[in-house]
């Protein structure tokens, strides 16, 4: 653990109140109050050091209904109540078809966002492909093709959330991701040689001309806070949130379960080591992202969309692969 939360940790390192979290990364000492402001704090300064928003922005938040969304909705709504004349926030819900987990977490998700009155739209999968994720993944299955779920996931949320915030006129689409995660798909993507990927997920591109008109803004703003400070967060918060993992990462034997322990097992000797693993992913996506040639992008002839070195993007050859199952 980068903190510990024990008694008799002495007073903390902001005010009188004893406190209940030591963490190691930073030497602080908090009581339960300061914890919860610091972590809106950071919340704050990210946006604003990243300029990731203005007033003007209408935001679309994609809310899964986990601790992660959660903490990133009810902070963006507080940030915009205390703005002037900002516009209203939208929570974005993608129902992807996974049996005993999906549901559960929207149902979280709409609870909350009528808890604090934020207009709450949720996407089927079925609505676009036509299938469920699971649908797809038990046929790969019976195909003796072990792909995984989550890359099928992730091509269908980038997409369909992409869609839904355009849809919903939204300039800007936040998402929950925090400093574990990022900390644990760079260091893959090292493990793995995929240089490519780091180059793509560099945060502040500008779009080219090209693509501006298809992608909308997207923006991490809890990307400098560690998974088990936003569970603590959430849990102070009294957030009703889904805490169960996905089904899929819970059974898959995942490479991403692997990297996090290492990452844990690092934390030990190191607590400062995912910090320091998202500012070299930052510093080194910004490197690869400006050296790369700005070479005109293949565009898939089905949707517009970027399809790399193919003429139909991955998304449009999963919607044909869809079709023709069902149709053979
Ligand atoms: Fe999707 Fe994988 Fe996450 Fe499950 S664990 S929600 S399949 S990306
Ligand atoms: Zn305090
Ligand atoms: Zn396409």
């Amino acid at each position: 653990m980068e903190f510990s939360e024990q008694g008799n940790l002495g007073a903390c390192s902001y005010c009188d109140e004893e406190a209940f979290i030591y963490r190691r990364y930073s030497g602080e000492r908090l009581c339960k109050s300061c914890f919860i402001s610091k972590i809106e704090e950071k919340i704050h300064k990210t946006i604003s050091k990243y300029d990731m928003m203005t007033p003007d922005d209408r935001i679309i938040v994609a809310v899964s209904g986990g601790k992660d969304s959660l903490t990133l909705l009810y902070n963006l709504m507080k940030i915009q109540e205390k703005t002037y004349n900002s516009k209203e926030l939208i929570a974005l819900s993608l129902n992807e078809g996974i049996k005993g987990y999906r549901d559960l977490t929207i149902e979280k998700a709409k609870k909350f966002c009528q808890r604090y009155s934020i207009s709450h739209h949720i996407m089927d999968v079925r609505d676009y492909l036509d299938t469920t994720l699971d649908m797809i993944i038990s046929r790969k299955q019976k195909e003796r093709d072990n792909q995984n779920a989550c890359n099928f996931c992730a091509l269908i949320r980038r997409r369909l959330l992409n869609a839904g915030a355009k849809q919903l006129n939204g300039d800007i689409l936040a998402m929950g991701h925090n400093l574990t995660d990022v900390a644990e798909t760079f260091l893959m993507n090292i493990f793995f040689k995929r240089f490519h990927k780091i180059q793509n997920q560099y945060f502040f591109k500008t779009p080219s001309s090209q693509l501006e008109n298809i992608y909308i803004k997207k923006i991490k703003p809890l990307f400098k806070i560690p998974e088990n400070e936003i569970q603590l967060y959430s849990k102070l918060k009294d957030f009703d949130y889904y805490s169960q993992l996905c089904p899929y990462r819970k059974s898959d034997p995942i490479i991403r379960k692997r990297v996090l322990n290492i990452i844990n097992d690092f934390k030990q000797s190191s607590p400062e080591i995912e910090f320091n693993l998202v500012n070299g992913f930052l510093e080194l996506s910004e490197l690869l992202y400006k050296q790369k040639e700005q070479k005109k992008i293949n565009l898939c002839k089905k949707c517009g969309y970027p399809s790399g070195k193919q003429d139909i993007c991955n998304f449009c050859s999963l919607k044909m692969e869809i079709k023709g199952s069902k149709e053979g």
